[in-house]
Formats: C-alpha cells, structure tokens, sequence
C-alpha cells in the first residue's frame, strides 16, 4: 500500500480487517477499539516468555511451554461437560492437548493428525500425565516464529483471545511500514529519530517499553501535537472574523477603581491591560483568567465590563449559582456608583413580569450590564449590542461548549472565562490551548495567607473549645466531612452524624448541606450561614467556591487524606475572605504515611494554588488530581502531561511553525484524523 493508502486503511472500522466479523468487533468495541488505529493504541501490558522450545521429558509443572509435537490420536468423548483430547508426541513423551467448550471440526482443522505443530500453553500433570488445556497457541510448524519468542501479553475481553488478537495486530503492522515522515529532521531528532511505524512495531513487540522510551514518546509527540494543532486551529478560526473595534477611554475604569478601598495588585493591572488590549483590537477576545478564589478576578472582569460599556456595548455575568450571582451583583452596585451604568439581575426566580421588563430593557438597551445565572442564555433574553461574555465559571467547558458561547454574542462579542481551579502550566496548554490565558499569582495586600495547622482526630476537645472561643469574637466555622464512599452509593453519614454531634454542643446554631439535597434547600442553609444565623455549617464537599462568607475564618477538614492537595486548597480558600486571620484545620486518624505527612507540609508551606497544583500532579500523577478527570484532559491515548512535559513545550513551539504555511499543515491533517481530533474543527459553527 502507499502512504494515502495506508493512512485510510487506518481509520477505518476494524470490521475492514479480514477476519473480524460482528463477534469480534462486538469484543473490541468493549475495549474501545472500533477503528484500526485503536488497535494500535491498546498497548500490551507486559510479555510472556515462550521462546524456549521444550521436549516433553523437559516439562515443568505450572509454566508455560512451547513445544514441538506430533498429533497422534484424537478422543472426542461426545458427552457433554466431557473435554476433546488430542493426544501429542515427540520422541520422548506423550502429552494430552485438552479442549473444554470446543467443536470437533475445529480441531481437526488446527490439529491435523500426524501433523508437526507448535503449541504454547500452562503445563499441567492429570492422572500421571502431562497435559495442555486450551493452549494459547497451536500453529503449524510453518507459522512457528509467531509463537516461539517473547510475545506481548494484552489486557482483552472474554472471548477474546491473545492469539486471535496478536493475528490482528500482526496484519496491521505487516501494512504501515510505507508510511512518508511527517516531522522535519529537526524535530524528529529531538523526539528520538525513530519513524512512526517503527515506534509502533516495538511498543507491540519488543519489551522494555515504557512511557520514556524513544518509541513512546515519538508517538506520544504525535498525540500532543495533535491537539495542539487543534486547539490552535480553534483559536484562529475564532480570531479569523473581524469584530468592531472597542473603543474607550479611562472614564469608567477609574471611577470604579476609585471606589476601591484597596489598590489594585500588579498581577491585576497587568491582567487589565491584556483584557483591554484585546477588546480594542479588531479579533474577538477568547480568554480565560485563572487565579485562586480570592486572588481578586471578579474585580478584574468588572473592569472590563466597565470598559465595554463605555465603548458603547453592553455586557452580561454569568455565574454558577444565584448566591454567588448575587454577590457579583451587590459587589457590581457597589463599585458602579455614580457611574450611571444601569446593572439587573436576572435568575429562573425572577417573577415573569420582572423578566418581561428587563427583557425588553435589555432589548431597548437601557440596561447596561446583566448579572445571573444561567437564564441570562435563554431564548428569549436578546441584546441590543452585546460586547462582552463573562463566565464565572466553576462547570468546566469543553473545547466545543466554548465555541458556541463565543459565538452566542454574534461576531463583535468577546468572551472572557473565569476559574478559580489553578492547573499546571502543561495541563492548561491542554485544556486551554484555544485561548489565551491570563493569570493571577499575587495575592492582593491585604490579604492574610492563612494558616494551616494539621491535628490527630482524637484531640477534638481541644478542636471544640477553641472552636467556642471563635464563635465567642463573632465568626463562623466551616466543618467539613468528605464522603464515606466516593464512588457508588454516596455515604453521608459521616456528615449527618458531626452534625447531629455539633448540634447538641453548639445550641442548635449548626447547619448542614451535602450532595444529597435539592438545590433549594442548600441555598437555603447557605443564606442562613450567610446572614450569621447559624455558626457552624458542616458540609461534604458541596461549599459554593466563589462565594465570600466574610465572617467565616475557621475551617476543619475532617479526614483530610481523602481529599488532593489542589482541593484541600480549594476548601481552606473559603476562610479568611474578610480582614481577618483564617485558620484550616486538618484532621487526621493516627499513623499518617509519609506521603500524608508530605502532603501536609506542602499545604502548611505555601499558599498558592498553581504551586499546589504542580505538587499535587507531581505526588499523585496525572489524572487523579481533583476535576481534570472531568475536564477531557483525560482523553489522551498515550500522552501524559507529566511524563511528557518536555512534549508539550516542544510541540507548542512546533505548532507556530507548523501554521504559518496552510500546506505545511495539510501534512498533519491525517494525525487529527489518527488521534479523532478532526471532527473538532469540522464543525460547522467554526
Ligand atoms: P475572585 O473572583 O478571584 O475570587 P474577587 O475579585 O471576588 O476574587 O476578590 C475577592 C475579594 O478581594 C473581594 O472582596 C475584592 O473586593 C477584594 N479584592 C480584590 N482585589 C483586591 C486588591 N487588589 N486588594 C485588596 N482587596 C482586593
Ligand atoms: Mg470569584
């Protein structure tokens, strides 16, 4: 086959291989492989040794063998639950070959009286003799060099067996060796110089493979290049349709800055000027912030609401829930005063009468800037010049998702995305490699790093009196109980028995939420926190991140090892939103490992979450670490942002190149296809 041809043949459905009829693509496809290719990314899990040919006075009991026999005598018993045997021979021995669940027919055919066949299998001994049951492998003495080697061993499905597997595998790469390079010497010198096809020969059949072998990480480059190729052709796309330019002057940015009570940190008034950048020039802005909750990013896209407004535009927030909907919108009343820009919530909740009049004011345009929930995307909520999308964003969007919000505010609206879930550098040029990305390290002044201190769970009298103590000066407790059981049942109990505990020391005044309540009631509970009407509020892990309960400067985390790092952060971030101190309390059973303990100190050490972040990825590996399981980062095939980190700064470099010459990237176009990207980039609305 040519180059074209093979690259076809690969992406077909499995079913175009000989052999593979609905049996066996059923058994595939419950390992997810349904094109060619994926038979290719399904790599072995380790090697079976079968090399050693071994007559039959040789045999050890219990290993697996390869022997060279004559078929001398077939026993087909025809009673049912009795086995077929065929009885085998070399100049030594006898040996019975045995067959449960199989067809007469079928074994003549592989086993043809006083034939010379190579068998593989686990030796076992019955009744003083040797015998094979369901041997992994009878071919004829022509076909030995498949069986009598090193052979990759693959995790499969029952009824599917590794000899018909390998057969697969075996015909695919009998047919990609004509493949044409696609890298330039360049980079294929810094990848290992070894060619597609090669790399994918050893991973299937040489041992000592692994994740840094040059073979690996060839392909793993093609992966990472793959989707970056793609995540930037995202973002041009996006860029390609001129927008009106954004004009604005100071006016508004500095009434509301002069509404501050705090200047603004370094990190921000930089992260303003991108923002502002962006919206003067004529390609739509497609950015995401990323900052620690607290690290002041609200304050920063209000700005940049304040600007498109003053450009003539209007603008729209969207957060997750309606609490902290509302405290954008307070927070936005606050700073907008006197600046005469007219700001409405909108949420399900508004009565229809309201919803009517802020509809036909955001159609007339007497409203400015719209702050809510996710009603403020529906049908019928139309603007008269909308410049500007804000997403608080807590849900996380996929590459698509994105692109239709972008396009939701027709052609001269930006987009800006907020997240509060600082991510490793590499992980975010993953998941967001289709925007730009603008961060917040720095903390705002005043803000205090709060403290963490870590105590056995035996010690909670003490937890309890300085606890009393707190509530005493006025401030409120968080009380957090992860959940028993993670995964299939949800187990609150542990929740609902702290609360129960706490309700009797602390008079009634202990809330509770977890997972298992309707949306209602939570808010419900958190308003009342809110409003001081109750100082303690256990909760799983449910705390809205976003939103500020000034008054609350303690949190204790039950069970803390059963949290990450990253989300362990995440939670102590809820503390010491106020002036004051905050104080994270993380309890623990006795006898910590020492990874706990490392864990421990790395949260007692530092306050920033894109450092945690990277810890947590380096302690735990990629793809366990909280929230990228959901967030399609996840969805490499061979790639591993840890492992492979040099990958993906080389590849990010390769990229730029790579697109300033559209026939250049024609030569990549079958990769997106190898690793099911391309579909991405045909969509219509692109
Ligand atoms: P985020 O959205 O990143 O969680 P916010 O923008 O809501 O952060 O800011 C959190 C709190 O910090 C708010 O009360 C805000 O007024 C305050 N804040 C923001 N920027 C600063 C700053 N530079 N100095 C002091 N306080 C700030
Ligand atoms: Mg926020």
């Amino acid at each position: 086959m040519n180059h074209l041809n093979i690259q076809e043949f690969l992406v077909k459905k499995v079913s175009a291989l000989n052999g593979v009829g609905s049996k066996i693509s059923n058994l595939l496809k419950k390992k997810k492989i349904e094109k060619i290719s994926d038979l290719l990314w399904h790599l072995p899990r380790g090697h079976t040794d079968r090399s050693n040919l071994q007559t039959l006075d040789k045999l050890e009991i219990g290993k697996i063998a390869t022997i060279k026999v004559k078929v001398t005598k077939y026993n087909f018993p025809r009673i049912r639950n009795l086995p077929n045997k065929v009885i085998c021979e070399d100049e030594h021995e006898k040996i019975d070959i045995i067959f449960f669940n199989s067809r007469e027919g079928y074994i003549r055919k592989i086993l043809p009286l006083n034939s010379i066949v190579i068998i593989s299998g686990k030796v076992n001994h019955y009744k003083n003799k040797y015998q094979i049951t369901n041997p992994d492998y009878i071919v004829p003495i022509e076909k030995q060099e498949f069986v009598n080697k090193i052979i990759p061993k693959y995790s499969l499905t029952e009824g599917l067996s590794e000899s018909v597997y390998r057969k697969l595998i075996d015909k695919v790469l009998k047919k990609i060796s004509n493949l044409e390079e696609w890298h330039t010497k360049d980079i294929l010198e810094k990848i290992g110089n070894v060619s597609w096809s090669e790399s994918i020969f050893y991973l299937h059949e040489k041992k000592d493979n692994d994740l840094n072998s040059k073979y690996y990480r060839r392909i793993a480059y093609d992966e990472i290049l793959s989707n970056q190729l793609v995540l930037s052709r995202v973002r041009k796309r996006i860029k390609k349709n001129k927008k009106i330019i954004k004009e604005f002057d100071n006016y508004f940015s500095e009434k509301l800055v002069r509404n501050f009570t705090f200047s603004l940190t370094n990190d921000q008034k930089n992260v303003i000027q991108e923002i502002s950048d962006d919206l003067k020039s004529e390609f739509k802005m497609f950015r995401i912030l990323q900052g620690d909750v607290g690290s002041g990013k609200t304050i920063v896209s209000l700005i940049a609401a304040a600007n498109v407004i003053r450009s003539g535009y209007q603008a729209v927030m969207m957060a997750p829930t309606e609490i902290l909907a509302k405290q954008h919108f307070d927070l936005a009343n606050k700073i907008f005063k006197s600046t005469g820009i007219s700001i409405e919530f909108l949420t399900s909740k508004n009565r229809s009468k309201e919803k009517k009049e802020i509809q036909s004011n955001l159609l007339n345009g007497k409203i400015n800037f719209l702050i809510g929930t996710h009603a403020v995307f529906q049908k019928n909520v139309i603007f008269k010049k909308l410049g500007l999308v804000i997403i608080d964003e807590q849900h996380k969007f996929g590459v698509k998702q994105r692109i239709e919000l972008s396009n939701k505010g027709g052609k001269d609206c930006d987009l800006l995305l907020m997240s509060a879930t600082p991510i490793p550098r590499t992980l975010a040029m993953t998941l967001y490699g289709d925007m730009d990305i603008s961060r917040l390290v720095q903390k705002p002044k005043n803000r205090k790093d709060i403290i963490t201190l870590s105590k056995p769970e035996d010690k909670i009298d003490e937890i309890l009196l300085y606890i009393k103590r707190q509530i005493d000066k006025g401030y409120q407790i968080f009380w957090v109980c992860p959940l028993i059981e993670e995964s299939k049942k949800l187990d609150y109990s542990a929740a609902v028995k702290k609360y129960n505990y706490l309700l009797k020391k602390f008079n009634n005044k202990v809330g509770l939420i977890h997972g298992g309540l309707e949306k209602e009631k939570k808010s419900i509970v958190l308003k009342k926190f809110l409003e001081k009407k109750i100082d303690i509020l256990v909760s799983t892990t449910v705390i809205e991140v976003g939103v500020d309960f000034p008054n609350a400067n303690v949190i204790i985390i039950e069970n803390s090892n059963k949290f990450g790092l990253s989300q362990l952060h995440q939670l102590r971030g809820r503390v010491g939103r106020g002036n004051e101190q905050g104080t994270c309390i993380l309890l623990y059973k006795k006898n910590l490992s020492d990874n706990a303990k490392k864990r421990i100190k790395i949260l007692k050490f530092s306050n920033d979450g894109f450092f945690i972040a990277d810890e947590d990825m380096r302690l735990r590996g990629f793809g366990d670490v909280l929230g990228y399981q959901q967030s399609g980062a996840k969805n490499f095939k061979l790639a591993d942002p840890i492992h492979h980190e040099d990958l993906f700064k080389l590849a990010e470099k390769n990229v730029k190149n790579i697109e300033s010459d559209e026939i250049n990237f024609k030569k990549y176009a079958f990769l997106l296809r190898l690793f099911d990207m391309a579909d991405i980039i045909n969509e219509k609305n692109l």
